[in-house]
């Protein structure tokens, strides 16, 4: 039996400017850090709850400290650790994906093999990732578009009255491919189309949860009649069926944070490989570590937005790499190969 001592505390990261999306601001997020200690080996994880999920930071570490311990007979078996955490309480999967990450990190740090080569990734090297733009007013976009100086694919967040202003300010300055996020912000099918048929003349090569994730029936309309490729986010928890969210959208944002696990992670992907949905790799606003472990499950995914670290002030730790065409690598270090 191995025993794993886990510790947590929280990590409060401030951002480099205030983030809005069309759900609300913030100025800092309220992430938890996550080590687990066995054998005198240390993995780290981190999870990154989100309020549209009912969790906190609070909520977070509550799950974690009444776990306890991770008590196991076959610590390279990490569907034991799943399914104990499962078992334990539902929901919290912010905090069952840190902890698995940890573990993760530990086992290929045990094995001193990187986590890319243990599982077996195509590659250490992925798609490029999106950099990503908050909501703000079109002479802040501008700034910002400075910013994103070296990273080739812009992530813009819409769902606000002015949308085609923030477009045309951006336009202004860039020809960048966007992939725009719209957060549930679009409430009618018109508005939708109104949208799609403009951002079509805009290099907008995917569009990210256009309507709320309840609108079903729209969004089947609506995937009929888009002329560009939608992804579910807010639509998919990883407890969906696929098949029916294939008559919502093109493809789905898988997010560690909402699935609970890389495992669980992988396993989706290649469900929605079967049966030819599109598959990008997201994050939340988290620090290097859980965008390492992100990134490395987007080594699998045709679009990566796994850039939650570019907008902190700074970061706990040096993990993925972003090469200079923007495309994620991983590092030839063993577990997830933090620095
Ligand atoms: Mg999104």
């Amino acid at each position: 039996m191995k025993t794993f001592k886990i510790e947590i505390q929280p990590l409060d990261l401030p951002l480099k400017r205030r983030f809005t999306i069309s759900r609300g601001s913030r100025d800092e997020v309220n992430n938890v850090l996550i080590k687990v200690k066995c054998d005198g080996i240390t993995g780290i994880g981190e999870a990154a709850p989100n309020h549209r999920y009912n969790e906190s930071q609070q909520s977070a570490m509550e799950f974690l400290s009444e776990f306890g311990d991770y008590i196991t007979g076959n610590p390279y078996d990490i569907s034991i650790l799943v399914q104990k955490m499962e078992e334990h309480l539902e929901g919290e999967y912010s905090a069952k994906a840190g902890l698995e990450m940890a573990v993760y990190d530990w086992i290929g740090k045990k094995l001193n093999i990187p986590l890319y080569k243990l599982l077996q990734a195509p590659d250490r090297i992925g798609p490029r990732t999106t950099y990503t733009f908050g909501i703000d007013q079109p002479e802040v976009m501008k700034e910002k578009v400075v910013e994103a100086g070296p990273y080739p694919l812009l992530k813009i967040k819409l769902g606000t009255d002015y949308d085609k202003d923030i477009i045309n300010a951006i336009r202004e300055l860039t020809d960048k491919p966007i992939l725009v996020d719209a957060n549930e912000g679009w409430t009618t099918v018109d508005q939708a189309l109104g949208m799609i048929g403009f951002l079509n003349k805009q290099n907008v090569f995917v569009i990210e949860q256009p309507m709320p994730a309840e609108c079903v029936k729209e969004m089947q309309e609506l995937k009929l009649k888009s002329t560009i490729p939608l992804i579910a986010d807010e639509s998919i928890t990883g407890k969906e069926s696929l098949k029916d969210l294939s008559t919502q959208f093109h493809g789905i944002n898988i997010k560690l944070m909402k699935t609970g696990a890389i495992s669980t992670s992988l396993r989706i992907i290649h469900q929605a490989r079967k049966i030819g949905m599109q598959v990008m790799v997201g994050c939340m606003i988290e620090s290097a570590i859980a965008d390492t472990a992100s990134a490395l499950v987007a080594l699998w995914a045709d679009y990566a937005d796994v850039d939650g670290h570019l907008l902190l002030a700074e970061n706990p730790v040096k993990g993925l790499e972003i090469l200079p065409q923007g495309h994620i690598q991983l590092k030839d270090l063993p577990g997830l190969g933090f620095e």
